[in-house]
């Protein structure tokens, strides 16, 4: 489980996140909401090791300060995937298994079945140069997944997509992040698509979490005005 707890940061002197408090349950998927420059992507950051923030940042109870982005147990996925071109499909799979050592066999298994997940059996040896945008998404989250994230850290993972795509895509990753069992924190500032994808929502506003709550609560409930044109805005 994560918690954060006042959480602050700064740019040299300039607050982008001020006293952030929020938890996240083991298999939940929150989304981090809010108009840009609101600080998603910085407190997205701050959780995967990569600003100095104030404040706790805790999992399962035990502080992450100190601790190297890539001993944290997360993966990361941006807006663009970043797939190695020269790496196949399932070569860009199975790369974050080669770098734990784990054995060929198990990692070209787990590749398959990590493909199939996403609605890309069959695959493996297409070039990313010769997939669609949201195909090459689809193969980064499959490498996201890859090592058994204890916690996916996804920035804006379907901005990039046109938008029927983006739909389509919204109501596959959550069904892929539910029968996977992940635990998931994505940033954007669309919404349909935090609606579409989390259990629950977290409103953030000039770095301050303005709501925090499930999917029925924050809609039917909007703690102010702003949170309800906010909101109300997508429909
Ligand atoms: P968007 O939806 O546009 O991606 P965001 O909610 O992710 O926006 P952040 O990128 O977290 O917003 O930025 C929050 C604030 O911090 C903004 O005012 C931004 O200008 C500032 N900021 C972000 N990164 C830096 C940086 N490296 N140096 C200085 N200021 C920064
Ligand atoms: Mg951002």
């Amino acid at each position: 489980m994560l918690s954060l707890r006042e959480v602050s940061v700064a740019y040299d002197g300039t607050t982008a996140v001020e006293d952030v408090s929020l938890e996240l349950g083991d298999g939940e998927v929150l989304a981090l909401l809010g108009p840009s420059g609101s600080g998603k992507s910085t407190l997205l950051r701050a959780v995967a090791g990569l600003e100095d923030a104030g404040g706790a940042i805790e999992w399962d109870g035990r502080s992450l300060r100190g601790v190297l982005t890539h001993k944290r147990g997360f993966a990361l996925m941006f807006q663009d995937g970043q797939l190695f071109p020269h790496l196949t499909v399932a070569g860009n799979v199975a790369y974050p298994m080669r770098l734990r050592r784990m054995a060929a066999a198990v990692r070209t298994k787990k590749a398959g079945d990590l493909l199939e997940l996403v609605g890309l059996g069959g695959y493996q040896d297409r070039l990313p140069g010769t997939l669609s945008g949201g195909e090459r998404q689809r193969v980064a989250l499959a490498r996201a997944l890859a090592v058994e994230p204890r916690l996916l850290l996804l920035d804006e993972p379907l901005s990039a997509l046109d938008a029927g795509l983006r739909e389509r895509l919204a109501g596959d990753l959550r069904r892929i992040l539910h029968e996977s069992g992940t635990t998931a924190l994505m940033v954007t500032h669309d919404q349909e698509e935090a609606f579409a994808v989390a259990d629950r929502i977290a409103l953030l506003r000039d770095g301050r979490l303005v709501q925090e709550g499930t999917l029925r609560d924050v809609w039917a409930t909007p703690t102010d005005a702003w949170a309800a044109s906010f909101l109300g805005y997508a429909r």
